[in-house]
């Protein structure tokens, strides 16, 4: 299992490290964690990733650049939902979304981009090269031609051919479940499935804080498997995936992407955060929201929230067990399960 190789990968890096493993094969783990420089970030390829953007905050470099770099790690890996090795659209078509935020509320985005390896880069380009927030679809991916960014071949990963043509055996186009684990295995807008069997997620959120006390934030997927042609979730919307003020604190958000935006999420775990709610309890009122507008749906989606704030304090909250994330400070290298809403 994945997922407990990865645990027992965590605890090789110290006693805390064995202490929170052990806490994370449990159900949930009260966790918090205090200090600077620190990145922290969703799902279980955030433990690698979170290595790439250390090398940058250990060496006191700025959150928006140890953000950048963190992710993608996971775009360029051909294993995961992230990046072109992810899961297609109905139409047989990787089309990828990513945004980043800086310290000074600068932002910059790109969705619907296809054939470009980093989408994540691209947003940066946006954010620093022109005066505009977000460029989409084919105008995006001129942009980034232009950038010097490679056309790369329009051709799915071995495992995503495997998983489209398994999922055109229905056809089946239902809303989406995303990322709820269960005995059932994933619902039908499935992350991609590796060749082992084992399940990986399509979405990596990431915020740091660096040596100076500034944030950054990043999140880049490939959405929801199996989409509607076009269909854009939260990953690349400023304040639902991804929302960084300097003076508060980050947030980024994974799930179902339609219910994150309902609330415009990640701004909205922010604004708690600057009345005073930890990330934790910021988390979990924003997921509360969720729930009462989705009503009895709540138990069909998933959604989760990672937060930081200026203390350097970490904190998530999700709709349903299952949601992980990874942590990297100076000692500390670890993947911690988030508490949840439901407990089945
Ligand atoms: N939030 C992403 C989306 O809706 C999916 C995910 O987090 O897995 O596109």
């Amino acid at each position: 299992m994945v997922n407990r190789r990865k645990f027992i990968h965590a605890s090789a890096f110290g006693s805390l490290g064995i202490l929170f493993s052990k806490m994370a094969a449990g159900n949930q783990v009260p966790f918090t964690i205090k200090g600077k420089p620190v990145v922290i970030s969703t799902w279980d390829a955030g433990l690698e990733a979170n290595k790439a953007a250390w090398e940058i905050l250990h060496k006191g470099g700025r959150a928006v650049d140890a953000v950048e770099k963190g992710v993608m790690v996971t775009e360029a890996s051909q294993n995961c939902c992230v990046g072109l090795g992810a899961n297609p659209d109905r139409d047989g078509f990787v089309t990828l979304d990513a945004c980043i935020m800086d310290e000074f509320s600068n932002c910059g985005s790109v969705a619907f981009l296809e054939r470009i390896k980093h989408p994540v880069a691209v947003a940066r380009r946006v954010m620093e090269k022109t005066p505009h927030v977000m460029l989409v679809g084919s105008g995006a991916q001129q942009f980034a031609v232009a950038e010097g960014f490679a056309l790369e071949e329009q051709k799915l990963s071995t495992q995503a051919q495997a998983a489209y043509e398994e999922w055109l055996k229905n056809s089946e186009y239902k809303p989406p479940v995303i990322n709820i684990e269960n005995k059932n295995g994933h619902g039908p807008f499935a992350p991609l499935k590796l060749s082992n069997g084992e399940w990986n997620h399509d979405t990596i959120g990431m915020v740091a804080m660096d040596a100076q006390g500034n944030m950054g934030g990043s999140c880049t997927t490939s959405g929801a498997g199996f989409k509607m042609r076009g269909r854009i979730g939260d990953s690349p919307i400023i304040g639902a995936g991804l929302f960084v003020d300097n003076e508060v604190g980050a947030c980024t958000a994974t799930g179902q992407g339609e219910d994150v935006i309902r609330v415009a999420g990640s701004h909205s775990v922010v604004e708690l955060m600057r009345q005073g709610l930890s990330p934790e309890a910021a988390c979990k009122k924003i997921i509360e929201r969720i729930v009462k507008i989705k009503k009895s749906k709540a138990k069909d989606i998933q959604v989760a929230f990672l937060a930081l704030n200026k203390k350097g304090q970490a904190g998530a909250f999700a709709l349903h067990p299952g949601f992980r994330y990874a942590i990297k400070n100076g000692d500390k290298e670890i993947l911690v399960t988030s508490k949840s809403w439901f407990n089945e």
